[in-house]
């Protein structure tokens, strides 16, 4: 009897779920949880399926445990929770594959090695997901692992939607608009082929709101445009991400206010965004329970922002059938959802106030000319089932 981990390690925290693969065409989920506070006060939290708690644990004065010595403990403890189940795989979430990966790909030397070079592209996650994979390397150097890449999804949209104004030399060494949130895309996609296969044959503008947030327009479930673009960093306003932005502003940055590379890094991917405009936190639920005006101001300009691309991607797909709203903001935020689609009145689209307030699957009213549906991601599933395949294509 067999399991698969997956693995979506960030600069504090851990996710992770355990899928055992008694049919091993359904990974059925044992357990999933999040190491977070990592470089603080590291805590373990697990929970069944079922949602009951199966292990919660701090390590306390844990400031210097390193992913790799929490991911031990990790390992410990899920051998023993899975009894005689033996991991045959770990897949671990990778945010960039750059140009090359447009599938998962079994780690090796030579891969690890290439992904490395695309670490200044996505500062906030890469390093993070290839400690995570030299960690499991080093724990159980021959354990099969799998990089899922979150730009893959997009690979095939049309090069219109890659290409950026600049030299074409530079298109010719990677500068180029990627995408990513391709799992979590890959999933939602799947899902709506199971359960509206007439939605999902169409024209669908599927929007991750998390704590980065972007858009994906979607024609008859393929990737044809998306909000991010060579990092994470474009498209709409984030938790503490800026968003798209007048490139003329980091050049001011550097030349007339003196900010040295890093420190436009520093403001750019983790003070601007939600926490940037409100000055008090990159959380939307904090923000949504704070009646200050500035916090008023962040969740409007969120909104606004996001508006303003679903513009964009409706010109893209040239129409749109459906939206479907994921991730945290998405699936559970109401409000956020209702202002977007106030916004979005132009195009048709009508909300139901009461399936909306209650995170229904369809929050459209009947009249309304596009259906809005709330989807709950799992990139943690999609990272296991890639994981099966390629376990699959191994054997033979
Ligand atoms: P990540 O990108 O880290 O996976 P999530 O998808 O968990 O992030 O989304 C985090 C965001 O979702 C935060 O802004 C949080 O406030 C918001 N959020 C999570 N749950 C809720 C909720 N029940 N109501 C409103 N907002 C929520």
């Amino acid at each position: 009897m067999k399991a698969v981990v997956s693995l979506n390690a960030g600069s504090s925290s851990i996710k992770f779920a355990l899928f055992t693969l008694d049919d091993p065409s359904v990974p059925l989920l044992a357990a999933s949880g999040k190491i977070e506070k990592i470089g603080i006060e590291p805590s373990l939290r697990a929970q069944s399926a079922a949602g009951s708690v199966l292990v919660e644990r701090t390590w306390p004065g844990g400031a210097d445990l390193t992913h790799a010595d929490l991911l031990k403990d990790l390992f410990a403890w899920a051998i023993d929770h899975l009894g005689d189940r033996e991991v045959v795989a770990i897949g671990h979430r990778v945010v960039h594959g750059g140009t090359q990966f447009a599938a998962p790909a079994l780690v090796d030397d030579a891969l690890l090695a290439e992904l490395e070079t695309l670490c200044p592209l996505a500062p906030l996650h890469q390093p993070h997901n290839l400690a995570a994979i030299r960690a499991v390397r080093s724990l159980r150097p021959h354990l099969p692992q799998v990089a899922c890449f979150d730009t893959a999804f997009h690979h095939g949209k049309p090069e219109v939607a890659s290409r950026m104004a600049l030299p074409r030399e530079f298109h010719d060494r990677g500068v180029r608009r990627y995408g990513f949130h391709g799992l979590s895309y890959e999933y939602i996609a799947a899902e709506l082929g199971r359960i509206a296969p007439d939605l999902a044959a169409g024209r669908v503008i599927a929007a991750h709101l998390g704590n980065g947030a972007s858009l994906c327009a979607m024609a008859n479930g393929q990737s044809i445009d998306t909000t991010m673009g060579f990092t994470a960093l474009d498209g709409l306003m984030m938790g503490t991400r800026c968003g798209s932005l007048d490139p003329g502003v980091v050049l001011y940055l550097q030349s007339e206010l003196g900010l040295s590379v890093s420190e436009v890094e520093d403001l750019l991917y983790r003070r601007s965004g939600l926490l940037g405009v409100s000055g008090i936190s990159s959380d939307m639920r904090t923000l949504s329970a704070n009646e200050s005006q500035a916090a008023a101001e962040a969740i409007e300009l969120f909104v606004w922002k996001a508006a303003r691309e679903f513009g964009a991607m409706t010109a893209s797909l040239q129409g749109v059938d459906a939206l479907v709203f994921t991730a945290g903001i998405g699936e559970n935020h109401a409000g956020v959802r209702n202002g977007i689609c106030k916004r979005l009145e132009w195009l048709g689209v009508r909300l139901d106030d009461r399936a909306n307030e209650a995170n229904d699957f369809r929050i459209s009213a009947p009249e309304s000319q596009v259906a809005v549906l709330v989807i709950p991601t799992d990139e943690e599933r999609m990272i296991a089932m890639h994981t099966i395949a390629a376990l699959n294509r191994m054997a033979g």
